[in-house]
């Protein structure tokens, strides 16, 4: 099921979004085709940016509108709704990747590749960013989201951000502003879109970096699902719980719950860390695997798993899945 398009606030939306900003404008399109778990109905109008200019203007047009908005990277971390996006999905993505090196100090638009920017760190003789090699986003998301792997986060190497306020306005925020935390920043409660983001790497010689990026590469390969799309870890760390009983991988498989499956979406047989979509899963699949796996080792070891992954409603409300996911299972548990 779909947003119905075409309400004719949405129409003069999209035709005043499609005369700023020619060419970088779509109707109705499927979030299922674009997003990388391939869930979601239709996103009523659908941004590409080609420039930080034309990112800075869409951010001043949405500015006080009623429509929902919201901007996304790859959507490695994203839960779209059967539903759809009632309203206007920005990307930031390869239109905004250029990057370029000074000494230590690497500056990329947020849009670049994340795998990319390790590698062509790594050529230019840096040391840093190693850990992310594997991730399948944007700098803009991974920075957001404060991501990173080894036990690390990205936020360590960020040494600014440019970003563009909800009027289109563009402003800097440094490392201390971003508040970067495990897998948060203060980004995540901003209205902004990151445009540009500066970081400080070590100089590292690159047959190091690179040996030590293909060993991540080569653990992932075998750790992870690869062929069926995902979203990565589904459920965060927590501390006390990894302590006590383990990461979230390990408490859902002990649970007994790796390869179950609703619909079609699957808790992979490879990591119970990861829900993928085996083909034709929706949103509410997704949404009822993790009410069930959350309760299910809630009961077993006390402990509650919160989501990393993120859904979007189709009026724009993004919260962790685990909130959604709640309001779905138990609805269904209780008429059960
Ligand atoms: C197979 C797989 C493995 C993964 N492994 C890891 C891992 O090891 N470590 C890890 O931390 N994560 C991992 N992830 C999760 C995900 O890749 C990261 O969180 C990633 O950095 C998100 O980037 P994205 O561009 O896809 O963000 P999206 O999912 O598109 O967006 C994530 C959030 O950031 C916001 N956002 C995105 N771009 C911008 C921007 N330019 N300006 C403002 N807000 C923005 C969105 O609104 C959203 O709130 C994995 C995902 C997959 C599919």
């Amino acid at each position: 099921m779909s947003v119905k398009p075409g309400s004719q606030e949405i129409d003069r939306l999209a035709e005043l979004l499609s005369t700023e900003l020619p060419n970088q404008v779509s109707r109705n399109v499927s979030l299922a085709t674009i997003s990388r778990w391939k869930i979601g109905g239709n996103a009523a109008i659908y941004v590409e940016p080609t420039s930080v200019a034309a990112a800075a203007r869409v951010m001043a047009i949405m500015a006080g509108r009623p429509e929902p908005f919201f901007v996304m990277g790859d959507s490695s971390n994203t839960l779209f709704d059967d539903a759809g996006f009632a309203g206007v999905v920005m990307r930031i993505g390869r239109n905004l990747s250029a990057m370029r090196v000074e000494g230590t100090r690497v500056w990329s638009q947020a849009g670049i590749w994340v795998p990319k920017l390790a590698l062509a760190t790594s050529d230019a003789g840096l040391g840093g960013l190693e850990h992310t090699t594997g991730i399948p986003g944007t700098l803009g998301g991974l920075v957001v989201m404060n991501g990173g792997s080894q036990r690390k986060g990205v936020g360590a190497s960020v040494t600014e951000v440019l970003c563009a306020d909800e009027s289109g306005e563009l402003f800097r925020m440094d490392q201390r502003q971003c508040g970067f935390a495990y897998r948060t920043s203060s980004l995540q409660s901003r209205r902004v879109v990151v445009l540009e983001v500066e970081l400080e790497l070590k100089p590292r010689l690159r047959n190091e970096s690179r040996a030590e990026m293909l060993a991540i590469v080569r653990d992932r390969r075998r750790k992870f699902p690869q062929k069926l799309p995902n979203c990565g870890s589904t459920f965060l760390s927590n501390p006390s719980m990894y302590e006590h009983i383990g990461p979230p991988g390990l408490a859902i498989e002990q649970s007994g719950l790796k390869g179950l499956r609703k619909g079609g979406a699957v808790v992979s047989t490879l990591h119970a860390n990861f829900i993928v979509n085996d083909g034709g899963a929706t949103c509410v699949d997704v949404l009822w695997l993790i009410g069930h796996i959350r309760e299910t080792v809630r009961q077993r070891t006390g402990y509650e798993m919160d989501c990393e992954v993120r859904h979007l409603s189709p009026t724009g409300e993004l919260r962790a899945a685990h909130i959604s996911a709640q309001q779905i299972y138990f609805r269904e548990v209780e008429s059960a």
